[in-house]
């Protein structure tokens, strides 16, 4: 296993057939050297940094890690796992408020049927209510009708003595 180490930044690997994918931490930045084209990984601590390539012993400089930050201690991960424990925290607030609206929307949605559903009833009751006193009014009609038919001279019947 061919593992090249520059100066104080241990863990600078020429990433070989032979050392791909072996005995190369994960959280190591992996770039190439812009003149050989070496496949190089090195420490995260190593972002930035002007090094001297393995290989063909030119200066490059280490690219960022990815996301831009040097790679996290071990207070930063705690850190993190805070933050990430954090937003969980807040993010299942948050849908407890979302199950809340929902529950609220449903609660207004049944009253609405309700409402609606007692406007339609009403509304049936005085059409039914109307209907009735149309045909009580016609009902009066041909009484009157028929009590002017029985003869003027004749008073309808009534509580009087
Ligand atoms: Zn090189």
């Amino acid at each position: 296993m061919s593992v090249v180490l520059i100066g104080k930044y241990e863990g600078l690997h020429v990433n070989d057939d032979t050392t791909a994918a072996s005995g190369i931490p994960e959280t190591d930045i992996i770039f190439d050297c812009e003149y050989c084209g070496k496949s190089l990984s090195i420490d995260p601590r190593g972002a930035g940094l002007m090094i001297t390539c393995p290989d063909c012993g030119k200066r490059i400089q280490v690219p960022e890690g990815e996301g831009g930050e040097v790679g996290p201690a071990p207070a930063d991960a705690a850190e993190q796992d805070a933050t990430v424990a954090e937003l969980s925290e807040s993010l299942e607030t948050s849908q407890a408020k979302v199950q809340e609206l929902v529950q609220t929307l449903e609660e207004i949605n049944t009253r609405r049927d309700y409402l609606e559903k007692v406007r339609v009833e009403n509304f049936e009751r005085y059409d039914r209510i109307a209907r009735e006193l149309s045909i009580i009014q016609s009902a009066l009609d041909r009484i009157v009708t028929v009590l002017q038919d029985a003869g003027g001279n004749h008073n309808p019947p009534t509580a009087e003595e």
